[in-house]
């Protein structure tokens, strides 16, 4: 279902003419540990240029993050603002005015909001993590450290959660 999918041939090649729109569509992403999933409402202005429509739009979505050193799981409002041209030739992403003069917002919306998705989500940017012998959550649970080495299977998780920056 194309729900951000609007007819503009009362704007194409009219410079200054405006109108505003909205809608919502569905959204299932995934980056990481952490997800957009559901409904995402979205609006937008758009604007006759010469050759086509400038589109400015907002969206609001959920978000659920993972903190990738202790595991713990919360959910963030993102919004996102961009502006997107749509003309006859496609852009750099392939989005382009419709033969139809339809304009579809859904990718460009998806697109923001993918990107507005940490990579690596942090509970607090001092987030303690998990112990690597014990796998306690350091922030909630301090173990005071181990003086001899356990063999746990926390100690081999630890650096697939928490890998090192590159
Ligand atoms: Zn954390
Ligand atoms: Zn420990």
């Amino acid at each position: 279902m194309k729900e951000l999918l609007f007819q503009v041939s009362d704007l194409v090649g009219r410079p200054g003419e405006r109108r505003s729109v909205s809608g919502t569509m569905d959204v299932d992403l995934r980056v990481g540990e952490s997800w957009v999933r559901g409904p995402v409402a979205a609006e937008a202005t758009l604007e006759g240029i010469p050759d086509g429509v400038r589109a400015r739009f907002r969206a609001t979505a959920s978000a659920h993050l993972v903190c990738t050193r202790c595991l713990i799981e919360w959910d963030v409002d993102l919004e996102v603002s961009e502006e997107q041209l749509y003309e006859p030739e496609p852009d750099d992403d392939g989005y382009r005015l419709g033969a139809d003069d339809t304009i579809d917002l859904a990718g460009p919306v998806r697109d923001e909001i993918a990107l507005a998705i940490p990579l690596r989500p942090l509970c607090q940017p001092e987030c303690l993590g998990l112990c690597p012998t014990c796998g306690s959550d350091l922030n909630r649970d301090p173990c005071g450290g181990h003086d001899e080495p356990v063999s746990s299977p926390f100690a081999a998780l630890q650096g697939l959660f928490d890998p090192p920056d590159h």
